[in-house]
């Protein structure tokens, strides 16, 4: 996610070995150097009732060497902390800045300090310029934000224990996960940072049963949601996909955000216990479905099939994590009765034609993770490619079990591995599962279509007798594939398509 993390940890280290070739043996005997007991308090900074930025304290035990680095709050995909943030006082300890924003903090051994800073409003353009995830968004009465754009942190240990709390005034009200998480068992600074949260004097919010638990959903931003709609939908997703894994049960929360833009853009981010969605006026239901099927299907995909690889190198992986969610997605939709095989046919062409057509569609992997928070067009790689990837190996499994078996056996096969092996890399798990399941060897081929970036040709008869697949040479581009529904289908033949796709 953030490659300055892992260069500044890297950096720490070289410096760290350098101190341990002067002095050995202090070096030692030092004892654990990091701070403990952190807290946080959140407070909305009103002016005349209108918020005009969140006060975060931040307070810490210091480390034995009176020296602490806190890393600002950053944003998702960001290579810098934000500027949206000031440090506004320090008690008992003095703060400086280095060169990389990084706060260095100087307090005497053990003593309690509190660092206080401001988090300014980011625009809704901010978000949808590319630019990621950074900033708190806010109106007049309302904001959202991430973990990662809320709270300061050490680098280090993330499964340390600390503490949150909310020190609103009584008109106003938060809704985030941090509240179901907190009542299971302590919090720590993971949690924190892996969590959404929306306040305000008008949030509004709906709740419904769902399989195994409750769903929370919180909406704040520009205009009024349609939320009981939304939970609706959101309880039946969600029941529907814990129906198939059958593995989870608990409270889930979704945070929601009215964006002030006139047009389709819908996003969505999973967190812990959660996800944070953020809509546009014009979404449609059907959009808030997907969107909401999507960001469910990531509590499996990638989360409960595989470990993705850490920090810079996690995009390596997002051709799994994002496109095999995206199968999934348009396979659940389809099933379920959200999209007829027609809708089912658009939305398959919107990504066989982008992935064919897309500038990018030749960038190897290593290209995928350099460039991905860097530009649109290599964002979009791996959620298309891993999706033409699935639909090949899914028709190749059928083929190769006279239809006994689809991709869905591999994942909940991937599941079951994983929950057996928690070290177990996705890559690893997928390659194992689906030669288990009668798929036969498939390294060739993720060595070839993702990791080289050769361009892949979905079958001709991919989805025969409901799809037709069409082929259409493009000048400067090539050969470019779409699907068209069949015509003069009759209705029982419709029905055993959506059957047969939609598993
Ligand atoms: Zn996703």
């Amino acid at each position: 996610m953030s490659s300055v993390l892992r260069l500044y940890v890297r950096r720490l280290l070289r410096s760290a070995l350098l101190l341990m070739a002067v002095i050995v043996p202090a070096a030692f005997a030092a004892p654990q150097d990091s701070i403990t007991s952190l807290s946080y308090q959140l407070q909305p900074a009103l002016v005349d009732g209108k918020l005009e930025a969140l006060d975060m304290r931040m307070a810490f035990d210091m480390p034995a060497s009176g020296l602490a680095r806190i890393r600002p709050p950053q944003g998702i995909g960001q290579e810098t902390p934000s500027r949206k943030v000031m440090a506004t006082a320090v008690h008992a300890g003095t703060l400086a800045s280095t060169s990389d924003g990084i706060w260095t903090l100087h307090a005497a051994a053990g003593s309690r300090v509190e660092i206080l800073y401001r988090l300014t409003p980011a625009t809704d353009a901010t978000l949808v310029g590319g630019s990621g995830y950074q900033d708190i968004l806010m109106g007049a009465d309302w904001f959202q934000g991430m973990g990662e754009n809320l709270f300061a942190h050490p680098d280090g240990d993330t499964k340390a224990v600390v503490r949150f709390e909310w020190k609103g005034p009584v008109t106003w009200m938060l809704v985030t996960p941090l509240q179901e998480l907190a009542k299971a068992g302590p919090l720590t600074l993971q949690n924190l940072l892996q969590t959404t949260m929306v306040g305000g004097t008008h949030v509004q919010r709906a709740t419904r049963p769902i399989r195994g638990g409750t769903l929370r959903m919180a909406a704040v931003g520009h205009w009024m949601i349609p939320l009981d709609g939304y939970a609706d939908i959101a309880a039946a997703v969600i029941s529907e996909q814990r129906a198939f894994w059958n593995d989870t049960t608990g409270p889930f929360t979704v945070t929601v955000v009215a964006m002030d833009r006139n047009d389709y853009f819908n996003a969505g981010v999973g967190r812990d216990g959660a996800f944070a969605a953020y809509v546009a006026r014009k979404v449609t239901p059907v959009t808030v479905h997907g969107l909401i099927t999507h960001e469910y299907t990531h509590m499996w995909i990638p989360r409960r099939t595989g470990r993705m690889p850490d920090g810079a190198d996690e995009p390596l992986a997002y051709w799994y994590s994002e496109g095999f969610t995206v199968f999934h997605t348009s396979r659940a939709m389809l099933g379920s009765g959200a999209w007829t095989l027609q809708d089912f046919a658009n939305d398959f062409n919107s990504i066989s034609t982008g992935y064919d057509m897309s500038p990018a569609r030749h960038i190897t992997n290593s290209e995928v993770a350099t460039g991905f928070w860097k530009s649109r067009d290599v964002q979009e790689v791996p959620y298309k490619r891993g999706a033409i990837l699935a639909w090949i190996l899914d028709a190749r499994l059928r083929a190769r079990t006279q239809g006994h078996k689809t991709m869905n056996e591999v994942l909940l096969h991937m599941r079951d591995r994983f929950a057996a092996n928690p070290s177990l890399g996705v890559r690893a798990n997928l390659v194992r599962s689906y030669a288990d399941e009668g798929g036969g060897a498939i390294e060739d081929w993720l060595s070839r279509y993702i990791d080289k970036g050769e361009q892949m040709a979905l079958p001709g008869r991919l989805f025969e007798g409901c799809l037709k697949m069409l082929e259409e040479q493009k000048a400067g581009i090539g050969r470019v594939r779409s699907v068209m529904v069949v015509p003069g289908l009759s209705e029982d033949a419709l029905k055993g398509c959506v059957k047969r796709i939609g598993r």
